[in-house]
C-alpha cells in the first residue's frame, strides 16, 4: 500500500523552509476581476527563489537528509526548474549536488545550474537512457536521487504555496493549479482540503499534454509521448503513483488550455501586473479564464508557478500574433 503524504507533512515542510524560501505575495488585479466577473488572487511563485515554486519541494526534501546522505550528496535529472531548485537548495545546505541534463538543454539553464554550484553531467537524449545514467552515478557515488514530483517530501514542500495563499487571503471557492507531473497540484490539494474544504481544486494542463486529464477521467495513470507545447514545465508524460493518488481523491477536475491562451495570459501578466511569467506559469490563469467553470462572483485562487523564461523567447512569444 502506498502511503500518501498528508497536510501534517505540508505543515512540517512550511516550518523547514521558513526563512529560506520566500513567502511570496498574493497579488490582485482589478482589470482581470472586471473581465472575469470574479475575485482573483494570484500566488506569485514566479517571485520565489530561483524563479519557481520548485525551490519549496527541493529544499524540504534535502532538509530531511541524514548526515550520511548529506555527505554523499544529491543527484537529480532535469533540464528545467527542478535542476536549479536542487542545485540551490544543496548549496544552501552544504550538500554536494549532481544534475543530469541533456546536452542540448538551453545553455542558459546549464549555466544557471552551474551558477548555483551544481555539478552538471550531460547526456545525449537520443543515445543514452537518463534514468539508467542517473541510477548508475547514484549507486557509484552513494548519492540520493530526488525526483521532481514522485516523492512525499517534494509534494509536501510544493503544498506550502497553497498553504500560504489560504492563510493570507482566507477561504476560496476555486483554486487553479498548473500541472505537469502533479507535485504542485497534489501538494496544493492537501492544503486546500485542510484549510478551505469547500474549495474546488482544478488542475490545468496544456492541450497537447493532457495525460493527467486522461488519467483522472479513466481512473488509471495514462502515459503519453512527450507533448509539443510551449509549456516546457508541463512536458511530462505521466503522473506518478503518489501524485495520482492524491489527485484522484482531492482534485475536483482537470482542464486543458491551448498554447495561444497561455500567451494571452503571459501578455496579461506583463502588461497589467508587471509580472514576467513563463508559459507553464500561465496555465492556472488560462484555466480560470477559458476553462468554462462558473467562477462568476466567486473567490478564485491562481497559482502562478514560475517566471523562468529566456527574455528573447518571452519577447518573441508575446509580440507574435
Ligand atoms: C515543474 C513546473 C510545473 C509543473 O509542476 P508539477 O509538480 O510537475 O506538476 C509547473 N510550472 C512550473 C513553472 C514548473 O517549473
Amino acid at each position: 500500500m502506498l502511503t500518501l503524504p498528508t497536510y501534517a507533512d505540508v505543515v512540517d515542510a512550511a516550518r523547514r523552509i521558513e526563512g529560506h524560501a520566500h513567502h511570496t505575495p498574493a497579488m490582485r488585479s482589478r482589470t482581470i476581476n472586471e473581465r472575469l466577473g470574479a475575485e482573483l488572487f494570484f500566488k506569485c511563485e514566479n517571485l520565489q527563489r530561483m524563479g519557481a515554486f520548485k525551490f519549496r519541494g527541493a529544499f524540504n526534501a534535502l532538509s530531511r537528509f541524514t548526515e550520511a546522505q548529506r555527505a554523499a550528496g544529491v543527484i537529480a535529472f532535469s533540464s528545467g526548474n527542478h535542476a536549479q531548485a536542487v542545485a540551490l537548495s544543496a548549496r544552501l545546505l552544504g550538500i554536494p549536488a549532481v544534475i543530469v541534463m541533456p546536452i542540448d538543454a538551453p545553455q542558459a539553464k546549464i549555466a544557471a545550474t552551474r551558477g548555483y554550484g551544481g555539478e552538471v553531467i550531460t547526456f545525449d537524449r537520443f543515445t543514452q537512457d537518463r534514468e539508467q545514467l542517473t541510477q548508475g552515478i547514484a549507486a557509484e557515488r552513494g548519492m540520493t536521487i530526488v525526483p521532481p514530483f514522485n516523492h512525499p517530501d517534494v509534494i509536501a514542500g510544493q503544498g506550502t504555496a497553497a498553504k500560504e495563499l489560504f492563510e493570507d487571503v482566507g477561504a476560496l471557492d476555486y483554486l487553479f493549479v498548473c500541472t505537469g507531473g502533479g507535485g504542485l497540484l497534489s501538494g496544493c490539494a492537501l492544503a486546500a482540503r485542510a484549510l478551505s474544504p469547500e474549495c474546488k481544486v482544478i488542475g490545468v494542463e496544456p492541450e497537447a499534454g493532457n495525460d493527467a486529464q486522461q488519467s483522472f477521467r479513466s481512473g488509471a495513470i495514462v502515459k503519453i509521448p512527450v507533448p509539443h507545447t510551449i509549456a516546457d514545465g508541463a512536458q511530462t508524460q505521466a503522473l506518478s503513483p503518489l501524485t495520482f493518488g492524491i489527485i484522484q481523491r482531492d482534485v475536483h477536475d482537470m482542464l486543458t488550455v491551448s498554447d495561444a491562451q497561455l500567451v494571452e495570459g503571459m501578455r496579461f501578466f506583463a502588461e497589467r501586473m508587471k509580472l514576467i511569467v513563463e508559459p507553464t506559469g500561465a496555465l492556472g490563469l488560462a484555466g480560470a479564464w477559458h476553462g468554462g467553470l462558473p467562477i462568476q462572483g466567486k473567490r478564485v485562487g491562481v497559482i502562478v508557478s514560475g517566471g523562468n523564461v529566456d527574455l528573447a523567447r518571452f519577447a518573441e512569444l508575446v509580440t507574435a500574433a
